[in-house]
């Protein structure tokens, strides 16, 4: 009669190995499990890198990321929030955010929750209006990363320089004339591209 398998030396043999081998797997939850340092986790705004330009939910496939624009509060503000429980983890917020640190894919694999909020994460940013028509002209952080990345090449667009100038205290604010519509004094006045194209032509 034929002998069971676990009765074969040569299975014996390997069932005594495996049993004084320590085990493949990992710990966890016994002990934290810290995945490769490539490993491509979940995504996280940071606040300091972010200039709230908006790219990362443009270019995100899983449109998990949501801007939302408050002009009705003083001073307005952006809220960019990212939706970890639609995320796919492609890293592409990351790799086409222009700052390069305005979001970081982590090594954060564990994400366990019970409500949604447990899988948001928010980044709030200052709106700047044009002082002409009074509409939307940028994030407040972005226009400074873009005047300080252009450097003196930033003067050719009054708007950058002056904004640029107002954290050093020497550009007055509300320079607008009274006039509806864009005059050519308006020119140095914060202005979107829009208003700044009329009063270049304006009489
Ligand atoms: S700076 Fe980066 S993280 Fe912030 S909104 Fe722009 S692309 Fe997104
Ligand atoms: S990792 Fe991909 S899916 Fe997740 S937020 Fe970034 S771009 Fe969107």
């Amino acid at each position: 009669m034929r002998k069971p398998a676990f009765l074969q030396p040569r299975i014996l043999k390997q069932a005594i190995v495996a049993a004084l081998t320590p085990a493949y797997t990992t710990k966890f939850p016994a002990e934290p499990f810290e995945p490769q340092a490539s490993f491509r986790g979940r995504p996280r705004f940071n606040a300091g890198g972010c200039i709230a330009c908006g790219a990362c939910a443009q270019v995100c496939p899983s449109k998990c990321i949501d801007v939302i624009d408050d002009l009705v509060v003083t001073p307005p503000k952006r809220t960019l929030v990212q939706h970890f429980d639609a995320c796919i983890m492609c890293g592409q917020c990351e790799r086409y955010c222009p700052t390069q640190e305005g979001i970081r894919m982590t090594t954060e694999w564990d994400n366990a929750g019970f409500k949604p909020e447990d899988f948001e994460d928010r980044v709030e940013k200052e709106l700047v209006m044009c002082e002409v028509c009074g509409g939307l002209l940028a994030p407040a952080d972005q226009l400074l990363w873009l005047a300080e990345r252009l450097g003196p090449v930033s003067f050719a667009n009054p708007t950058l320089a002056m904004f640029a100038g107002t954290g050093l205290g020497c550009v007055e604010k509300g320079v607008k004339s009274q006039s509806e519509s864009p005059l050519r004094q308006d020119r140095m006045a914060m202005q979107c591209p829009k208003c700044r194209r009329q009063s270049a032509w304006a009489a």
